[in-house]
């Protein structure tokens, strides 16, 4: 059997464990007479995109949940992507509703966002859900920040006091894991591109967050022994060592460099990916359990 070294944070393992208490949910609410349906809209062929919409929508089948696909060609006109999103917001049956992105360069990305009700925003990207956020409401949060917050604190526990720094100020990582982690009362430094002495900002780190989309970045010798590190990037970079025109998947962080100094750390892949659709299967959950006045915590 493979061993895997203590220090490794499973986000493979931890999302099926998530998937479970989403897909336990669901039963109880179906005992009530209530199916979470998730919407997905994809726009364009981006074979990425249509990789995660295509796991997205298998996931949402296992969990028992109601999933729809709605599927439109490259030169689709924002005013027909509107009136989709506007007709699954009167849909009864829909409590969530994902609008893939990236969206072709024609079409306003926040128009579409914002047309999006913000009880159904499951991405958590509508700004009054980013406003409910910073103010400390009951919003929806981010999938990926969340998905991260959530195996921070299965990892570590309580995690107040602690320091730590977030690598990116993206609207969509970087700003709300941020918030996330002043909510669970960590003093936050945000880190970006113009941030002076990098290297020292993370080593004064107990937990390491990069959002950075720079493969390998965050060297081992940055890593405060001990530190929290998760590893939210995804960079594909060739693999010559694989065969000829290969090519495979690693992180922002150095993750042979950091394992040896950090108490935690996340691999890519099998990190922060898989908690990212776990997560967004939870918050259909929270969304269809609000949208019907029941308390997600109390099902
Ligand atoms: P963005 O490109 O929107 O943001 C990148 C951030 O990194 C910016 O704030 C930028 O700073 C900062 N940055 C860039 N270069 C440096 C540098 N040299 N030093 C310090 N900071 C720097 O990326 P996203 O937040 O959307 O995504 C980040 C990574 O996470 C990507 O690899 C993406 O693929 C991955 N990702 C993974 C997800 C998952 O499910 N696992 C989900 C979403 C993203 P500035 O603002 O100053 O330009």
């Amino acid at each position: 059997m493979a061993t895997t070294p203590s220090n490794l944070i499973d986000g493979k393992a931890f999302a099926a464990r998530v998937r479970d208490g989403v897909a336990a949910d669901v039963t109880k609410l179906k005992s009530r007479g209530i199916t979470p349906g998730l919407a997905v809209v994809i726009v364009g062929e981006d074979p990425a995109s249509q990789v995660y919409v295509r796991n997205k929508v298998r996931q949402t089948a296992e969990v028992g949940m109601h999933s729809v696909h709605h599927e439109f060609p490259a030169n689709t006109s924002q005013e027909d992507l509107v009136a989709k999103v506007r007709e699954l917001n009167a849909d009864n049956n829909i409590n969530g509703i994902l609008v893939q992105l990236p969206l072709p360069k024609h079409i306003d990305e926040v128009a579409v966002i914002e047309t999006i009700a913000p009880e159904k925003d499951v991405d958590g990207f509508h700004v009054i859900n980013t406003g409910l956020l910073a103010t400390g409401g009951e919003g929806m949060v981010p999938c990926t920040p969340l998905g991260c917050l959530l195996m921070l604190k299965d990892r570590l526990g309580d995690l107040s006091g602690k320091k730590a720094v977030v690598v990116g100020r993206s609207n969509i990582v970087g700003k709300p894991m941020a918030q996330l982690l002043l909510d669970a009362n960590c003093t936050v430094t945000i880190a970006h591109s113009r941030t002076r002495d990098l290297p020292g900002e993370v080593r004064a780190a107990d937990i390491v967050v990069a959002a950075v989309g720079r493969p390998e970045m965050i060297k081992g010798d940055w890593i405060k022994e001990g530190a929290a590190v998760i590893d939210v990037g995804i960079n594909r970079i060739d693999a010559p060592e694989l065969g000829e025109g290969k090519t495979r998947l690693v992180g922002d962080v150095d993750f042979n460099g950091a394992a040896p100094h950090a108490g935690a750390i996340t691999p890519v892949p099998g990190g922060v990916g898989p908690m990212t659709i776990a997560c967004l299967l939870k918050n259909t959950v929270t969304a269809a359990c609000r949208q019907n006045n029941i308390d997600p915590n109390a099902l």
